[in-house]
């Protein structure tokens, strides 16, 4: 199959081929012809899918088969959860549009809103915004809703999660009842299901590969180390491998900063993100880190997830997920789009349980080595697992800044490995 006869134009085809797509992937074959189509879809698909480009490429031709409006009024609308997605999805949005006379703009919160309102008064074809500063702009009349004609929630799940319902309740008001209507979904919670049968028409279902063929295709290995070795066996591993380009993950935001301000002092370049850096801050590391200058990027789960960090060949976890699921995503980073990776947990004793509910989840054992000069002294005699020295101090569960995680994760006391939603 190949993006010419999935019945794109030709100006996107150029931009396709400049990014250097050969084929589609699964989920723009099945949802590319249906958005063409006018239709409503419902898509299970998560990052690393191609699923951006998948609604985003049929939402351009369509359109681009039109004159622009005067005055360019918002004819696109595309909603999600985090600043980060938002600035990729626009990013994708640039490239994908560089043949068409088509003009976006993106606008999320925690930075300055002037400049934005700027952009949109002068009028723009596509807009990417999370919610909460949608509705701040448009209730300054910055722009209008009432001509938008595609409507995308991108990761709806987790504007749920991030407690966005009622903001995107409002949002819809503001638009015309005649749209089409495209939502994107890694899981299909009752509440997902209430909210697109709210919003969806008639709606065709197409959905992605299931997430354990990411991790199919990725090379796992784990080395047993104790937990005071850990950072030198990391500098031995990207040092002597000459990695450069590694992503690793902490659980902690204290533990991604002191990571990385030890591997700063080893000369190996780093850089931290997690939910207390600033806006300015985590672009910034990602842009250093795409252009290779950056050479390690030390992430939290939550600040990683949603990352377009293409053709990732390391990923290392510096400590275990306390959260199976979220092994999965970490290592949905390397490997994705038909390239292969390898993703390596560094494993101490007080990981062990970790250990065992991660290859509970993937119904597999993860390779398990040792390295020369780093073989373990700790035992399970001697070292209490994790979970147990945590009993009581949910602090250390939490590394992001996102409340629903907290609330809802600590509320289920007897189990630190069981999450409230599934992505
Ligand atoms: P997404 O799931 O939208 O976050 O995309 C994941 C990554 O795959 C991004 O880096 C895209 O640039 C890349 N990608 C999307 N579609 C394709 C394709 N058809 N072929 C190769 N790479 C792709």
């Amino acid at each position: 199959m190949s993006f010419h006869s999935l019945g794109l134009s030709d100006a996107l085809l150029k931009a396709i081929d400049k990014k250097g797509y050969t084929q589609p992937s699964p989920i723009q074959e099945k949802a590319i012809p249906l958005i063409l189509e006018r239709k409503d879809v419902l898509a299970s698909a998560q990052t690393g899918t191609g699923k951006t480009a998948g609604f985003t490429l049929p939402l351009l031709h369509l359109l681009a088969q039109e004159q622009p409006l005067k005055k360019r009024p918002v004819r696109a609308l595309i909603l999600t959860p985090t600043r980060e997605l938002a600035a990729q999805i626009y990013d994708n949005v640039r490239e994908y549009s560089e043949f068409l006379d088509l003009k976006a703009a993106v606008i999320f919160g925690g930075v300055n809103a002037k400049p934005q309102i700027t952009t949109l008064r002068r009028g723009v074809d596509i807009l990417v915004a999370t919610p909460g500063r949608l509705l701040d702009l448009h209730e300054q009349g910055a722009f209008s809703l009432s001509k938008v004609e595609i409507l995308v929630l991108d990761e709806a799940d987790r504007m749920l999660d991030m407690g966005f319902a009622r903001d995107l309740n409002k949002i819809l008001k503001f638009l015309p009842g005649k749209r089409q209507n495209l939502l994107f979904s890694a899981t299909f919670s009752p509440a997902i299901k209430k909210l697109a049968s709210g919003i969806l028409y008639n709606p065709a279902f197409v959905e992605a590969a299931p997430e354990n063929t990411t991790a199919e295709k990725v090379a796992q290995k784990v080395y047993q180390v104790d937990k005071a070795e850990k950072t030198a066996l990391i500098i031995e591993l990207i040092d002597k491998g000459n990695w450069n380009q590694v992503l690793v993950f902490t659980r902690t935001k204290h533990g991604a900063n002191r990571l990385s301000e030890k591997l700063g002092k080893q000369r190996i370049s780093s850089a931290a993100i997690h939910g207390n850096k600033s806006q300015g801050a985590r672009t910034k590391a990602l842009a250093g880190f795409k252009s290779g200058a950056v050479r390690v990027l030390v992430a939290t789960d939550i600040a990683a997830r949603g990352l377009d960090i293409p053709l990732l060949p390391h990923v290392i976890n510096f400590e275990l997920p306390n959260i199976p699921e979220d092994y999965v995503h970490r290592i949905g980073r390397t490997g994705r789009a038909g390239a292969e990776g390898e993703a390596i947990s560094l494993v101490s004793q007080e990981e062990r349980e970790y250990l065992k509910n991660i290859e509970k989840l993937l119904k597999q054992r993860i390779p398990s080595e040792i390295v020369e000069g780093f073989e373990p002294t700790e035992t399970p005699e001697n070292t209490p697992l994790i979970s147990q020295k945590n009993k009581g101090n949910s602090r250390n569960r939490n590394n992001n800044n996102s409340k629903r995680s907290s609330s809802k994760r600590n509320s289920n006391s007897s189990s630190s490995n069981k999450r409230s939603y599934r992505r």
